[in-house]
Protein backbone atom coordinates (compact mmCIF):
# COMPACT_ATOMS: atom_id res chain seq x y z
CA UNK A 1 0.00 0.00 0.00
CA UNK A 2 1.24 3.67 -0.81
CA UNK A 3 0.28 4.95 2.89
CA UNK A 4 3.19 7.73 3.97
CA UNK A 5 2.42 6.43 8.12
CA UNK A 6 2.11 2.61 6.80
CA UNK A 7 6.13 3.08 5.37
CA UNK A 8 6.71 4.81 8.30
CA UNK A 9 5.39 1.87 10.93
CA UNK A 10 6.85 -0.99 8.22
CA UNK A 11 10.24 1.28 9.21
CA UNK A 12 11.09 1.56 5.30
CA UNK A 13 10.84 5.24 6.63
CA UNK A 14 12.55 7.14 9.51
CA UNK A 15 10.87 8.97 12.58
CA UNK A 16 11.41 10.24 15.81
CA UNK A 17 9.40 7.34 17.80
CA UNK A 18 8.12 8.52 21.36
CA UNK A 19 5.98 5.04 21.93
CA UNK A 20 5.45 2.49 20.21
CA UNK A 21 4.10 -1.27 20.98
CA UNK A 22 1.50 -4.21 18.67
CA UNK A 23 -1.23 -1.86 17.90
CA UNK A 24 0.07 1.74 18.25
CA UNK A 25 2.63 4.15 16.91
CA UNK A 26 3.48 7.67 17.54
CA UNK A 27 6.16 9.76 16.83
CA UNK A 28 6.95 13.41 16.64
CA UNK A 29 5.46 15.82 13.83
CA UNK A 30 8.02 16.78 10.89
CA UNK A 31 6.14 19.88 11.05
CA UNK A 32 5.58 20.82 14.70
CA UNK A 33 3.42 23.86 15.13
CA UNK A 34 3.92 23.95 18.50
CA UNK A 35 6.40 23.42 21.10
CA UNK A 36 5.51 19.72 21.33
CA UNK A 37 3.65 17.75 18.35
CA UNK A 38 3.45 14.62 18.05
CA UNK A 39 1.02 11.85 16.16
CA UNK A 40 -0.73 8.97 17.12
CA UNK A 41 -1.19 6.11 14.89
CA UNK A 42 -2.94 3.15 14.68
CA UNK A 43 -0.87 0.59 12.85
CA UNK A 44 -4.16 -1.06 11.38
CA UNK A 45 -4.69 1.31 8.06
CA UNK A 46 -7.61 3.07 8.12
CA UNK A 47 -7.85 6.06 6.46
CA UNK A 48 -9.40 8.60 8.09
CA UNK A 49 -12.33 9.39 11.15
CA UNK A 50 -14.87 8.31 8.16
CA UNK A 51 -13.62 5.03 8.14
CA UNK A 52 -14.30 3.87 11.81
CA UNK A 53 -16.24 1.43 11.96
CA UNK A 54 -18.35 -1.01 14.91
CA UNK A 55 -15.18 -3.41 13.94
CA UNK A 56 -12.40 -1.14 14.05
CA UNK A 57 -13.20 1.49 16.90
CA UNK A 58 -11.30 -0.39 19.74
CA UNK A 59 -7.84 1.28 18.75
CA UNK A 60 -9.60 4.48 19.14
CA UNK A 61 -10.59 3.99 23.20
CA UNK A 62 -6.86 2.31 22.73
CA UNK A 63 -5.25 5.51 21.65
CA UNK A 64 -7.12 8.00 23.87
CA UNK A 65 -6.44 5.76 26.67
CA UNK A 66 -2.52 6.13 26.07
CA UNK A 67 -2.98 9.71 25.53
CA UNK A 68 -2.03 10.80 29.21
CA UNK A 69 0.76 8.36 28.93
CA UNK A 70 2.51 9.69 25.81
CA UNK A 71 1.87 13.34 27.11
CA UNK A 72 3.65 13.16 29.84
CA UNK A 73 6.09 11.26 28.22
CA UNK A 74 6.37 14.29 25.86
CA UNK A 75 6.96 16.34 28.67
CA UNK A 76 3.90 18.31 28.59
CA UNK A 77 2.69 19.35 31.74
CA UNK A 78 -0.10 21.53 31.73
CA UNK A 79 -2.51 20.58 29.06
CA UNK A 80 -2.71 19.33 25.40
CA UNK A 81 -5.26 19.31 22.51
CA UNK A 82 -6.24 16.55 20.28
CA UNK A 83 -6.66 16.74 16.52
CA UNK A 84 -7.95 14.37 13.83
CA UNK A 85 -8.21 16.24 10.55
CA UNK A 86 -10.92 14.39 8.44
CA UNK A 87 -10.54 14.63 4.61
CA UNK A 88 -10.47 17.84 2.56
CA UNK A 89 -12.03 20.62 4.22
CA UNK A 90 -9.92 19.75 7.17
CA UNK A 91 -7.00 19.60 5.48
CA UNK A 92 -6.17 15.61 6.07
CA UNK A 93 -3.15 15.43 4.06
CA UNK A 94 -2.22 11.65 4.66
CA UNK A 95 -4.76 9.63 4.26
CA UNK A 96 -3.42 7.53 7.48
CA UNK A 97 -6.08 8.00 10.86
CA UNK A 98 -3.95 9.91 12.88
CA UNK A 99 -4.31 11.88 16.22
CA UNK A 100 -2.13 15.25 16.40
CA UNK A 101 -1.50 15.99 20.10
CA UNK A 102 -0.35 19.76 20.58
CA UNK A 103 0.91 20.81 23.41
CA UNK A 104 4.20 23.20 25.34
CA UNK A 105 1.98 26.20 25.07
CA UNK A 106 -0.78 28.24 25.47
CA UNK A 107 -3.10 27.93 22.54
CA UNK A 108 -6.18 30.11 21.24
CA UNK A 109 -9.18 28.72 19.38
CA UNK A 110 -10.11 29.82 15.58
CA UNK A 111 -10.09 28.21 12.45
P1 LIG B 1 -2.70 16.03 8.40
O1 LIG B 1 -2.39 17.26 7.61
O2 LIG B 1 -3.69 16.24 9.51
O3 LIG B 1 -3.05 14.87 7.51
O4 LIG B 1 -1.37 15.66 9.18
C1 LIG B 1 -0.30 15.04 8.58
C2 LIG B 1 0.91 15.43 9.39
O5 LIG B 1 1.96 14.54 9.06
C3 LIG B 1 1.43 16.84 9.12
O6 LIG B 1 1.37 17.61 10.31
C4 LIG B 1 2.86 16.62 8.62
O7 LIG B 1 3.76 17.59 9.09
C5 LIG B 1 3.17 15.25 9.18
N1 LIG B 1 4.17 14.49 8.44
C6 LIG B 1 4.27 14.33 7.09
N2 LIG B 1 5.31 13.54 6.80
C7 LIG B 1 5.89 13.18 7.98
C8 LIG B 1 7.01 12.39 8.34
N3 LIG B 1 7.77 11.77 7.42
N4 LIG B 1 7.31 12.26 9.66
C9 LIG B 1 6.57 12.90 10.59
N5 LIG B 1 5.49 13.64 10.32
C10 LIG B 1 5.15 13.80 9.04
ZN1 LIG C 1 -1.57 3.56 6.14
Amino acid sequence: MDCLFCKIIAGEIPSKKLYEDEKILAFYDISPIAPVHFLVIPKEHIASIDDITPENSAIVAYIFEKLPELAKKAGITNGYRVISNCKADAGQTVPHLHFHVLGGKEMNWTC
